[in-house]
């Protein structure tokens, strides 16, 4: 039997994916079918005809994972859990809705002891940089978060500490019963499939469809929250994907919380001048300085993952932009036209 990482699954084992109805979950759900792997399990707590993707061969289950017995179900045979599952969404939801974000701690506390008593080989948890000390991101001209960051914490109220405490869960089954656990603060991911409308996207994906949004009705205009100067970092999603992988396969990083981010720092001011080069069109801003808009600066540090894994995101954003404004604008007009789209 063949395999795709020196450390990883048989390409028969079971691999269960939490989240696996939104952006980044579905997104590693057809990675590992196109790697070859045959027994997949993909969870969410969203009615199928609702995920963004939807993979052919694929187990596809609707469960509530904040459910202590949907994750005994839910990791039944498992070799490798993935737990991309949470309540979340870009600023404005997450500074709205601490108590939803909050609550996300039931799915990973679940999870874990479901995959531990399941026999689960690995266990991989989605945090965020959401996580690293707010008293470090005041200045736009941020020094970018390393690791070791995080402690003294003060994470972002609500969505930052969940994603701290789940952590230390993993830390501690790793420790304490030796279940090999992997920890990933991801910074900003974007790319299609990805939510793009309906208040809990992100920043990419809102610039696109308000450029998008603006040539369509003629406005010469788009709304930025804050005054443009906030900077942070995006990562395409194909990167995530890959480094999920690696660092999930890794035995120098069980347990040990890194990035994976891109380290190309850019102003919200940049990032619409490119939506607006792929728009071919030049827009009156208007600064929305009441809005949501978080940290005034944040990047990822990638030494450690350079150091240890020889690689670190690298997609250019234009790039990666640019096939991220296609797929919206092809969102945008399919949803006017009256097709299904998905957000
Ligand atoms: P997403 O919202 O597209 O996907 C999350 C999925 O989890 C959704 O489909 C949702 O229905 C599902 N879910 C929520 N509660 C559930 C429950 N109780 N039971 C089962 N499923 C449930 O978000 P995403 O961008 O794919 O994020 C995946 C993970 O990565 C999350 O843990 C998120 O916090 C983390 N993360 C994402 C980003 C980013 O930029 N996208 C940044 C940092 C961290």
């Amino acid at each position: 039997m063949s395999q795709t990482n020196e450390n990883g699954p048989n390409k028969d084992d079971l691999i269960v994916v939490g989240g696996a109805g939104g952006f980044i979950g579905g997104a590693l759900v057809r990675r590992f079918h196109d790697a070859g792997f045959t027994r997949i399990r993909a969870l969410d707590k969203k009615p199928l005809p609702e995920w963004y993707q939807r993979t052919p061969g694929v187990e596809s289950i609707c469960l509530d994972l904040r459910c202590e017995e949907n994750c005994t179900k839910a990791c039944e045979g498992a070799f490798e859990v993935y737990n991309l599952a949470a309540d979340m969404g870009g600023m404005g939801f997450i500074e709205r809705f601490r108590i939803e974000c909050l609550r996300s701690i039931l799915i990973n506390t679940h999870m874990i002891e479901a995959a531990y008593r399941a026999g689960a080989q690995r266990y991989f948890f989605s945090s965020s940089a959401c996580a690293y000390n707010t008293d470090l991101q005041e200045d736009p001209n941020v020094r970018a978060l390393k690791e070791s960051d995080a402690y003294p914490a003060m994470a972002e109220r609500g969505y930052g500490w969940e994603k701290l405490m789940s952590e230390m869960f993993c830390q501690e089954y790793w420790s304490q019963r030796g279940m090999k656990t992997a920890i990933a603060r991801f910074h900003n991911v974007y790319g299609p499939e990805g939510t793009w409308d309906g208040g809990r996207e992100k920043a990419p994906a809102a610039m696109c469809r308000k450029v998008i949004d603006a040539k369509d009705r003629s406005t010469g205009e788009i709304e930025i929250w804050g005054d443009g100067t906030q900077t942070r970092s995006f990562m395409y999603i194909d990167d995530c994907t890959h480094g999920i992988d690696q660092i999930m396969h890794c035995e120098d990083l069980i347990a040990t919380p890194i990035n994976l981010g891109s380290s190309e720092l850019v102003s919200i001011n940049e990032l619409v001048d490119l939506a607006e080069q792929r728009g071919g069109v030049k827009l009156q801003r208007n600064y929305k300085l009441d809005a949501p808009q978080g940290v005034a600066g944040r990047n990822s540090d990638n030494t450690m993952i350079k150091q240890i894994l020889g690689w670190e995101p690298d997609t250019p954003l234009r790039d990666g932009l640019a096939k991220t404004y296609a797929w919206i604008e092809k969102q945008y007009m399919d949803r006017k036209a009256g097709k299904r789209t998905i957000s």
